[in-house]
């Protein structure tokens, strides 16, 4: 994309439904190019926000399932003559530049689907980074007529917390565990899951799996007691099979019944709020580590604070000092 992006024609494009037009869409808000944010600026603006769409994101760790619940939770949801896009945050792409999540090759049903949209983890260098090209690319999604979009994780560090801050529902899959069932499910999870589905719930593992839901649900009616009323569900499904995942969907659209057209509002809106925010410490960060004037005193700070002579604290003011005696006033933050 080295010419000036055609904004107009790529809004058309996208209120088409056209893909080569929502696919350029999505590698312009995943650009970090100066010239790019802008283009992306003035394309969501141009775009405006759909409030009628249903965003869900789907966690839980490598090889529960992930994929083949997509695969047939969206194959499920075409087949209403619903369109769905599936876009993934994946935090080892970040480290290792390779994206996994939400290939097109672990979902070839859908990939094959005229009324589905995949679109793999973009690897833009940090969390923040990779949650804000999925955040745009959603609104593009949306935008472009997908009535629901599907955002995969990995149940790793902060993307389920990043991926939680993005979608109306949450869906966390899991597996039956013998012995302490809630050993594979962090604490953490619990409080900002909406709904939990046990998978591979099929041949022998089916009722070891209902086993694990029941322990499950009452863990969380202990952690819910006092909430905010909605107490997520733990069902079984066989992603596999595709049995339990109608259900799932229901109580996807029952925790949306719950939230009301009011609270689903005030829930994207106090999410961009928090985007803000985190765009906002994810430049500050970007920016500290590419300051010339923090560079030339980094080394010789570093090698103070290893050998005794500079404490923490008097070295991260000298730090915060030269950045900010470096940084230009003004200027476009983000
Ligand atoms: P992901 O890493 O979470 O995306 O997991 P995948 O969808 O790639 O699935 C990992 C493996 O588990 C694959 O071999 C799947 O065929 C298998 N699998 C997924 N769902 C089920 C299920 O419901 N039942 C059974 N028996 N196997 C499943």
């Amino acid at each position: 994309m080295a010419r000036a992006v055609d904004v107009p024609a790529l809004v058309e494009g996208i209120r088409d439904g056209r893909r080569a037009a929502v696919a350029r869409a999505i590698t312009l808000v995943e650009s970090g190019r100066t010239d790019h944010r802008a283009a992306t600026r003035e394309l969501l603006a141009a775009l405006g926000a759909r409030a009628d769409t249903v965003r869900v994101g789907i966690s839980g760790v490598p090889g529960v399932g992930k994929s083949t619940f997509i695969e047939a939770l969206g194959t499920i949801l075409t087949g209403r003559g619903l369109r769905v896009g599936v876009l993934a945050v994946d935090p080892s792409s970040v480290r290792t530049g390779g994206s996994v999540l939400g290939d097109k090759t672990r979902m070839p049903r859908l990939a094959a689907d005229p009324l589905a949209f995949i679109r793999p983890s973009p690897s833009a260098g940090t969390l923040g980074g990779v949650a804000r090209a999925t955040t745009q690319a959603m609104l593009v999604l949306e935008a472009a007529g997908y009535d629901v979009v599907l955002v995969e994780t990995v149940g790793v560090g902060q993307s389920e917390v990043t991926v939680a801050g993005m979608v109306d529902t949450f869906c966390f899959l899991t597996l039956a565990r013998t012995g302490d069932q809630l050993q594979g499910i962090k604490k953490g999870i619990l409080e900002i899951v909406d709904v939990i589905a046990v998978n591979k719930a099929d041949g022998d593992r089916e009722s070891e799996a209902r086993v694990a839901a029941r322990e499950l649900s009452g863990a969380l009616r202990m952690v819910h007691h006092r909430g905010r009323g909605w107490v997520p569900p733990v069902l079984t499904c066989s992603a596999l099979q595709g049995t339990g995942v109608p259900e799932v969907w229901e109580q996807v659209l029952a925790h949306r019944a719950h939230l009301g057209p009011e609270g689903l509002a005030d829930k994207r809106a106090t999410q961009q709020l928090e985007f803000m925010w985190a765009l906002v410490r994810d430049e500050l960060a970007q920016r500290l580590r590419h300051s010339p004037a923090v560079a030339s005193i980094r080394d010789e700070v570093r090698s103070a604070v290893l050998a005794g002579t500079l404490p923490a604290t008097s070295a991260a003011d000298r730090i915060l000092a030269a950045y900010d005696a470096g940084a230009p006033a003004t200027g476009p933050l983000i």
